[in-house]
């Protein structure tokens, strides 16, 4: 595809988006919010986006994807971000593990799971923390042992977004012992419904139940159902970080702050400090953007850019903190109760710089391919 007509593909794609998001939102079917890829959960929305080949964009026609680019992606991700939309039911799913099934999921695999994410079917969470595996995700204690058939899954982890609405579980479990903890380890996909396995909520600093912790009890899981290589899990996992790290959602999940934001300088009019303050958000999104669509195209030559997603993480969540904080500026926010757009975001801040991998991780990650480079 030439540059122009990307160009054309992505506007195209972005007016649809945005009809749509307009249309349910204007019939009352949600309401925009922070957060929303990981807050703002609603089936339908999911499989109306997926009717439309909004989801799933990436994959194959052949698993019922579009077959484009990780480019046009980020458009469609960018807008459904910017509308506050209801998009967790599909967004870990189509994000990192169908992508991970199709670089290293079997024939088998990737025939049963595939097109159920990509219909908005599946929906997936994600079992990777653990109690005492979180920052040092290499140290998971939960065990997959080799029994006729597949394996049985002993374990619990932690912080699991979504499971209590999910349908599988991505698991990374020990399989090996011995030698570095990096090795040993490997990923499965888990029916959250099979027998012996427990979800129990955890309530968030606003009240929300999104988050939980799950154990597994002696859970069978079949053997098609290893991504890739038994043994292997730990340079996958950190590959498919990558797609979990890289996206607009490490910029725009506060995005109806900044929205709030540019309304109430327009409103104050004179406050050239805020304007000032207000220019510079606006030149580091510029910035995170073109650093978003730099990892998108990354992806889209095949690679698994690593430390540009970790940079772009690290900085989007700096930049999100930065507008929650700016807000406060205007004083706006003085009567602003914990459900207005300010006190969503708020009680939401503080887990920014937390999941997909706390910003200090993130820091050392850079610095550590930086020093092989
Ligand atoms: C909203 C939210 C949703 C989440 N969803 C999921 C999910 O769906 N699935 C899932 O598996 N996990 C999920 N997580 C967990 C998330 O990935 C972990 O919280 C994260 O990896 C940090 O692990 P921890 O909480 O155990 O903190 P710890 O590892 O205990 O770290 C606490 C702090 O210690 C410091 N620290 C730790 N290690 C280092 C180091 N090496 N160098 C310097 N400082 C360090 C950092 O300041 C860090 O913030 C979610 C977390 C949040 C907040």
């Amino acid at each position: 595809m030439d540059h122009t007509q990307g160009v054309e593909t992505c506007r195209e794609l972005r007016e649809q988006v945005r009809r749509l998001t307009a249309d349910w939102r204007s019939t009352g079917r949600y309401t925009p919010r922070s957060d929303s890829w990981l807050r703002s959960f609603d089936l339908e929305f999911s499989k109306e986006l997926a009717a439309r080949g909004l989801i799933a964009i990436t994959y194959p026609e052949e698993f019922g994807g579009a077959g484009r680019s990780n480019v046009e992606r980020l458009a469609v991700t960018e807008e459904l971000l910017r509308a506050g939309a209801p998009v967790a039911a599909h967004w870990i799913g189509d994000r990192q593990i169908g992508p991970a099934i199709l670089r290293h999921g079997s024939r088998e695999l990737q025939e049963e799971i595939v097109p159920r994410i990509a219909s908005g079917e599946a929906v997936f969470c994600l079992g990777m923390s653990e109690p005492e595996a979180g920052s040092d995700l290499a140290s998971v204690r939960t065990s997959a042992e080799p029994v006729d058939g597949g394996w049985r899954i002993n374990g619990h982890k932690i912080w699991t977004t979504q499971a209590h609405r999910a349908t599988h579980a991505y698991l990374l479990a020990r399989t090996g012992r011995g030698g570095r903890k990096h090795d040993g380890l490997t990923e499965f996909v888990v029916d959250m419904h099979a027998d012996g396995v427990s979800v129990t909520p955890i309530v968030d600093l606003a009240g929300e139940h999104h988050f939980n912790e799950v154990r597994f009890e002696n859970v069978l899981v079949p053997a098609h159902r290893v991504i890739g290589e038994v043994g292997a899990g730990w340079r996958q996992v950190v590959e498919q970080l990558s797609f979990e790290r890289g996206g607009a959602e490490r910029v725009l999940s506060s995005y109806p702050v900044l929205v709030e934001l540019l309304t109430e300088t327009a409103r104050q009019g004179d406050d050239r400090e805020l304007y000032a303050l207000l220019g510079s958000l606006v030149a580091r999104l510029a910035v995170l953007r073109r650093l978003c669509f730099e990892v998108a195209g990354a992806m889209d030559a095949g690679q698994a850019p690593v430390q540009q997603a970790a940079a772009l993480k690290y900085l989007g969540n700096a930049f999100e903190h930065d507008v929650v904080e700016a807000l406060r500026r205007t004083g706006l926010t003085r009567e602003a109760g914990p459900d207005s757009v300010f006190g969503e975001a708020l009680l939401a801040s503080p887990a920014f710089s937390l999941r997909g991998g706390a910003a200090e991780v993130l820091l050392s990650l850079i610095a550590r391919q930086e020093a092989r480079s």
